[in-house]
């Protein structure tokens, strides 16, 4: 598959459109980024590397460490994790308190924020140091060890999570959080702050594409019954209130973050990201979406 020419042409195409989204403000140190950006990445099941614009700069990953941190936590514990946390698409906004009040504090599935809060807890019960835990898998799984936390980003999500401070707080009156608000809400702020460039998080993606196998050292971190799971709950759960759009018009699992970055993969061919910090009304990026319709119907590579 020419999957050079094809990414040249997507980004040639999507950059005419006129982008109506609007970059995240409600983390100020977000609204910061310049808007214009717009990065592409590919890696084949050949771990060949395509890409074409802002391919290599960093950005905030988001809530795409959801997926990381729900699959380390799932390796761990199994099955237990869904006494926890359900796997349903929530049909609410990924900040909604309303759901979480009838289903008695057991948040619909873990990419929400309220599940990636739980997720969250975990994490402070399975690792000694979880952040640094976190930070060490990231680089390990993207092969890259200059990926950090962002203290700037951090700070500024604890001076204004409001609506996080109040999730963590209502889940654990039906004590399903174990830890305090405080240090849950530390660990969340911390992973969803790691800068990534789309080469990176295409890399990283890259274990659920090979049915749970890190391709680099050839080790099994998911088993092959988890690793669906996992991208299962990409394919629901991935893309806000907008996954249902997403698996009509792309049909790939995935996960977007609203700092802009999208990735996605195809199971044994090919994993992709792409970053623009411009949010459609849902929340996901604008030209992420756009470029992955396009990248789909091309090649023809949908799952479905
Ligand atoms: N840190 C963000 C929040 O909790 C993550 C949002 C996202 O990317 O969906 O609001």
């Amino acid at each position: 598959m020419p999957y050079q020419d094809i990414l040249d042409g997507i980004y040639n195409e999507v950059f005419q459109i006129e982008n109506t989204g609007k970059v995240a403000d409600y983390i100020p140190e977000l609204a910061k980024i310049d808007e214009n950006k717009y990065g592409i990445a590919l890696i084949d099941k050949h771990q060949n590397v395509f890409s074409k614009g802002d391919a290599l700069e960093s950005f905030s990953i988001q809530s795409i460490s959801k997926v990381i941190t729900t699959s380390l936590i799932f390796s761990k514990i199994g099955n237990d994790l869904w006494k926890r946390v359900g796997y349903e698409p929530s049909g609410n906004a990924f900040n909604s308190l309303i759901q979480l009040e009838y289903e008695k504090g057991i948040p619909r599935n873990p990419f929400i924020n309220a599940g990636a809060l739980v997720i969250a807890d975990l994490m402070l019960d399975h690792f000694e140091n979880p952040k640094e835990y976190f930070l060490e898998f990231v680089r390990e799984l993207s092969e890259n060890p200059t990926i950090n936390y962002n203290q700037k980003v951090v700070q500024s999500e604890l001076e204004n999570g409001y609506r996080n401070a109040a999730l963590v707080n209502f889940i654990k009156s039906f004590d399903n959080i174990k830890h305090q608000p405080e240090e849950v809400l530390d660990f969340y702020y911390h992973q969803c702050s790691v800068e990534m460039s789309c080469v990176d998080l295409a890399k990283c993606f890259q274990v659920f594409a090979n049915n749970g196998i890190i391709p680099k050292s050839n080790s099994k971190f998911l088993t092959s019954s988890q690793c669906k799971r996992m991208n299962a709950l990409m394919q629901m759960c991935g893309f806000y209130d907008q996954a249902g759009e997403f698996t009509f018009k792309v049909g790939l699992p995935g996960k977007s973050g609203v700092g802009g970055g999208v990735v996605a993969i195809f199971p044994n061919q090919y994993t992709v990201a792409v970053w623009s910090p411009k949010l459609n009304k849902k929340g996901n990026s604008f030209y992420g979406l756009e470029s992955l319709e396009r990248l789909t119907t091309i090649t023809e590579t949908s799952i479905f």
